[in-house]
């Protein structure tokens, strides 16, 4: 430790060579000397001895003069080496910082660079700044090397070493290296492994996060951990990025074991990381509970792996989320050529997932599925542009139709919940004065408030959703001329994309295969465009014959027969 003291007794340090270029007359033996004399005596420092290397290079230390006043240091003979910058002391920041850092502060030597106002007196931390990053990550170097083997050791023993436990699990309270089961979190994990299996991409994922105000990690992590300091992201408890989604469904922690030395520093100087070959990674397996089956975690890499094919929308395919089952409602998941690259069948997710029992395959596959399609699309956009009119009126008879009954049993029961809200209003008022003014007792008022509470929370809830299906009802009838104006558009459409796909449908039911009288299997697909909803028997009546059923024949690839 360097503490101001009476009696310092300085080492003036000069050093030139011809490496150092031009400096002038300012850099001169002669100029440093007298520079730092002058100084010393301002100072009130008693000199011990100059210094002076005429000729000697700042990138090593082997100098006569700077040899001999590191001796005269260790004998104590000088406790305060001056120099003019610290470029006279030397140009190996490395060493430099091991001298000025290390050694001298050590045994209590000051040191002063007067050019640049370095004084280790004020303490060695901020004033070595231009070189400390250096030197830290020297020291860093030694320090990361033992760190990273007692890592490793504790890693192949199955233990935790994370800072945090990874969402969806917490840290046992009784072994800080062993991560139990966060229930909470761990739905939320399996909701996002189950969302992605189920096609739907990284983008639409984190809106469907946000829509549910499903806490983010982090979020959810401040919540528990009110102490900690709560980073900017805090600030958006439900803002969840692709990148979290991407994180989570890539951490095998979640089956169960732990992985370590994955990644790795490109190099010392680095900061980037790399992908470790798979040899060097440890893997400790059982070393907690799971939360996502083996089944489950598989599906979602081999979907994660052909990610490549991920649209801007964020979508892992383009029909990802689009294709439902007929019978049970859920999505049709995809499977995928790894090999050939492309996608191969859709079938329902929860059959998949659940067996025969709770529904069938609806198989169809991708090509089929994509084809058809392709061409309703075109033939609406055909008919639109050859019979804008009619097909205009059409859709609007038929959204007319379809959509002034529902509405009006809708608003029926708006009406109907808005005039119980305001009873119940009025009732809660009358209760809180009972209680207030003790015509009831707490436990009374109590049991009953809650209840009434309970109803207007569930009409609230049903006002918000009537409310948002009139006012959507109501686009209808305004965007049928929209729907016309942008379906034109893809008359000649070659080939759909995400972009197509979002903006004109809402979704494609799927229903099971059949067998016909005559021993050929059928499948019926509807198509429910935006706005329009399912429009498939007008069209037929009002088209040209060229158009085919949306029933396909298929042979027993399910591959469709043509015609
Ligand atoms: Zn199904």
């Amino acid at each position: 430790m360097i503490t101001k003291q009476d009696k310092y007794t300085a080492a003036i340090y000069c050093r030139l060579s011809s490496d150092d270029g031009q400096l002038g007359e300012s850099g001169s033996i002669e100029t440093q000397k007298t520079l730092l004399t002058q100084y010393c005596k301002e100072q009130g420092f008693a000199i011990g001895e100059v210094y002076c290397d005429d000729g000697w290079s700042g990138t090593n230390f082997q100098r006569p003069a700077f040899q001999r006043m590191l001796s005269d240091i260790e004998d104590r003979r000088v406790n305060l080496v001056v120099v003019k910058d610290l470029s006279r002391f030397g140009r190996e920041y490395a060493q430099m910082g091991i001298y000025i850092e290390h050694d001298f502060e050590e045994n209590g030597t000051r040191f002063i660079a007067v050019s640049e106002g370095i004084d280790t007196i004020n303490g060695t931390d901020n004033i070595l700044m231009p070189i400390t990053n250096v030197i830290n990550s020297l020291y860093a170097r030694d320090c990361s090397r033992k760190t990273k083997a007692a890592h490793r050791a504790r890693a192949k023993d199955g233990k935790y070493i994370g800072g945090h436990a990874p969402f969806g699990y917490s840290k046992d309270p009784n072994d800080r290296h062993k991560l139990i089961v966060d229930p909470p979190a761990a739905e939320v994990v399996q909701q996002i492994f189950r969302m992605f299996a189920e096609g739907i991409g990284y983008v639409r994922m984190t809106k469907i996060l946000r829509e549910k105000n499903i806490l983010n990690p982090q979020a959810y992590f401040n919540q528990n951990n009110p102490d900690y300091y709560k980073s900017e992201y805090w600030r958006k408890p439900f803002d969840w990025h692709a990148t979290s989604v991407r994180v989570i469904l890539s951490n095998p922690v979640y089956l169960g074991k732990l992985i370590f030395g994955k990644t790795k520093s490109k190099g010392f100087y680095s900061r980037k990381r790399v992908q470790a070959p798979e040899d060097e990674w440890i893997v400790a397996e059982n070393t907690h509970e799971p939360i996502i089956s083996e089944e489950l975690w598989d599906t979602v890499q081999k979907m994660m792996a052909s990610k490549r094919r991920e649209t801007k929308q964020g979508e892992i395919q383009m029909f990802a989320g689009l294709v439902k089952c007929a019978d049970c409602g859920s999505s049709l998941n995809v499977s995928y050529d790894a090999k050939k690259q492309k996608y191969k069948n859709f079938s329902c997710w929860v059959y998949k997932n659940y067996g025969s029992q709770r529904c069938t395959s609806h198989a169809i596959g991708w090509q089929t599925l994509n084809r058809l399609v392709l061409e309703d699309i075109r033939h609406h956009a055909a008919i639109a542009s050859h019979h804008t009119k009619r097909y205009t009126e059409m859709l609007t008879q038929l959204g007319a139709a379809k959509q002034k009954q529902e509405t009006d049993r809708q608003k029926r029961e708006l009406k109907k919940a808005e005039k119980r809200l305001a009873e119940l209003e009025k009732i809660l008022n009358k209760l809180y004065e009972d209680r207030a003014l003790e015509r009831i007792g707490e436990e009374r008022y109590q049991s009953m408030s809650t209840g009434y509470e309970a109803e207007q929370r569930e009409l609230n809830e049903k006002r918000q959703m009537l409310t948002a299906a009139i006012n959507q009802a109501e686009e209808v009838y305004s965007n049928v001329e929209n729907f016309t104006r942008l379906i034109r558009r893809y008359t000649d459409v070659q080939e759909l994309d995400a972009k197509t796909l979002n903006e004109l449908i809402d979704r494609i039911v799927v229903h099971e295969k059949v067998v016909n009288p005559d021993g050929q299997k059928s499948q019926r697909m509807d198509i429910h465009y935006k706005f329009i909803g399912f429009l498939q028997v007008p069209i037929e009546a009002l088209l040209a014959p060229s158009i085919p059923e949306m029933t396909v024949r298929i042979d027993p690839d399910g591959e469709p027969i043509s015609a």
